[in-house]
């Protein structure tokens, strides 16, 4: 579906470049997650892939037609979510999605249908002025999807979201990829990534460092161990790690199971993506 290569991108005017060639492919109906820090490149490369920023360097296939050559009916098969939410602060919500609504010569889904999707049935009648920076992002959402676009892109969509309606955001993109939709998302949020994608790359200061499923790579990353913890008869908590390769012969890990005073936890050691981030970049996600 998306296709780039060797990209590159100088802001007009910056002395230095922002991207210094970029490749990667994302397939029909996948989730392909931009994972970096603050500062990375995520958002300029959405910017460009959406066409807003011009004269990159490098090639851009979407939908099998070079990003430069596309015209305006691009944005009829493209949903965009930015990391700024910006509405028309004096109009509702329901009116910002009616206005934005009319600007696509394609069927569209109900206003009210999707503003109940991102939790905000009952401020459609509010002013988008008096909304929080989560209720914002969520109408951002909205908007990105009236269309049922193939493609969406999201720039950090659970940003300032509390846990529900960052689960509701999550869900609806699930949702949204068993219909078919391509989703582009970037985070600096590696549970978001960890959740969403079926790939991620890493990406820090303009450069894509590894790009593969979170499964693959925490267990590529991981250790091929177990971890027990367990209380000692003097009510103590110990605990004791096992290689997972051959674990049912494994006449300690055996043992200790039958004779822990009481188990407490069991847990593979397979990492974490954050983890893995700081090995292979040297970054810390955490801005
Ligand atoms: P991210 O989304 O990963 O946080 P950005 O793509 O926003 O990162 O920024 C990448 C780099 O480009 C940063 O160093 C940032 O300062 C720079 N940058 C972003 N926008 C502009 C701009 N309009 N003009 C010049 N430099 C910019
Ligand atoms: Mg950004």
């Amino acid at each position: 579906m998306i296709t780039v290569k060797n990209l590159t991108y100088t802001y007009p005017g910056a002395a230095a470049e922002t991207l210094h060639g970029l490749n990667f492919e994302i397939d029909a109906g996948e989730i392909f997650g931009f994972l970096g820090p603050s500062g990375a490149g995520k958002s300029t490369t959405q910017n460009i892939l959406i066409g807003l920023l011009k004269n990159y360097g490098g090639s851009i296939q979407v939908m099998g037609r070079e990003v430069s050559a596309w015209g305006p009916d691009y944005y009829e098969h493209l949903g965009v979510s930015f990391e700024m939410p910006n509405h028309y602060l004096k109009l509702t919500a329901l009116e910002n999605l009616q206005h934005f609504r009319s600007l696509y010569s394609g069927p569209t889904l109900q206003p009210q249908a999707v503003l109940e999707r991102v939790g905000l049935k009952a401020d459609a009648d509010k002013k988008v002025g008096e909304f929080s920076k989560g209720m914002k992002i969520r109408l951002n959402v909205a908007r990105s999807i009236i269309h049922n676009p193939q493609v969406l892109f999201l720039d950090e969509p659970t940003n300032g979201l509390d846990p529900v309606n960052a689960r509701n955001i999550k869900d609806l993109v699930l949702e949204l990829r068993s219909r078919g939709t391509t989703v582009f998302v970037t985070t600096h949020d590696m549970m978001v990534a960890d959740e969403l994608c079926d790939r991620v790359a890493f990406i820090t200061a303009g450069n894509i460092s590894v790009i593969d499923a979170p499964a693959t790579l925490k267990k590529r990353y991981g250790r091929r161990a177990l971890r027990v913890e367990y209380m000692n008869s003097a009510q103590d908590i110990q605990y004791q790690e096992f290689p997972l390769d051959g674990l049912g012969g494994n006449a300690d890990f055996i043992n200790l199971l039958n004779t822990a005073h009481r188990l407490e936890t069991i847990h593979s050691q397979e990492t974490t993506l954050d983890n893995i981030f700081i090995e292979v970049t040297g970054e810390e996600l955490t801005v």
